[in-house]
């Protein structure tokens, strides 16, 4: 059967992995956020994490290629059986057509591209407060979803942190670079008829709602096509 493919798009701290985290829960699809891949090559000294270490802490994009081939390899494992959600790829015109070869090759079933809208100085106040999992990659904030303790998950119990690219430089960086390389996305996907707005502002559990529709929406189409 072929597999069902999402793609979560929009700058660090729209929500992308919070949404992506639900919709697995709910359809079985594997979440595979691109960043947590990076920062577990980077805390492991693997030669991937080593070339991306010093990019990834101003805030930069990683080379396409050594992206593209980590993607490729990741999409493969049985754990994706059931269909996948990228959160944070493609992030660039390149990308975006190695990611069309790609599911050309597989088979798969692409969804949709969900696009969760934030503006950016709202972006800035969540980053710049945000307490993250080392383990889990649950993430919290400071103000409006504090964990109940400050050094733990509350969900998996293991030590939170504070990113190093979550400071308010690199936080205004990697917008710059987002509406530089990764907004023109936008209209290649609206071209192609793939891309949902969502406007993630609000309640979490209306913003989910509206997120099912528009995969059960997605899904029906593709049953009847
Ligand atoms: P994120 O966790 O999605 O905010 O990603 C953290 C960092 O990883 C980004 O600021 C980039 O340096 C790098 N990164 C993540 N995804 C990609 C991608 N698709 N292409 C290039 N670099 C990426």
């Amino acid at each position: 059967m072929p597999r069902s493919v999402l793609l979560l798009f929009g700058p660090s701290g729209s929500g992308k992995g919070t949404y992506s985290k639900l919709i697995e829960k709910k359809y079985g699809m594997k979440h595979l956020s691109v960043g947590d891949i990076l920062r577990s090559e980077v805390k492991t000294g693997t030669p991937l994490g080593l070339q991306a270490k010093t990019i990834m802490e101003k805030g930069g994009l990683v080379a396409d290629q050594l992206i593209i081939d980590m993607v490729r390899s990741r999409v493969q494992q049985p754990d994706c059986s059931a269909g996948y959600i990228l959160d944070g790829f493609p992030r660039t015109l390149g990308q975006a057509g190695a990611f069309q070869s790609l599911v050309e090759e597989y088979g798969d079933h692409f969804l949709a591209v969900l696009h969760l809208k934030v503006v950016d100085e709202m972006i800035v106040k969540r980053l710049a407060g945000r307490l993250q999992c080392t383990n889990c990659g649950m993430s919290f904030h400071v103000e409006e979803n504090p964990p109940k303790d400050v050094q733990k998950c509350d969900r998996c119990g293991e030590q939170l942190f504070h990113r190093d690219d979550d400071k308010e430089g690199a936080i205004r960086r990697r917008l710059e670079v987002y509406h530089r390389q990764t907004e023109p996305l936008v209209s290649y996907y609206t071209g192609q008829g793939m891309l949902e707005e969502i406007c993630n502002v609000g309640d979490i559990d209306d913003v989910f709602a509206r997120i099912c529709s528009l995969i059960d929406r997605r899904q029906e189409g593709l049953r009847r096509s």
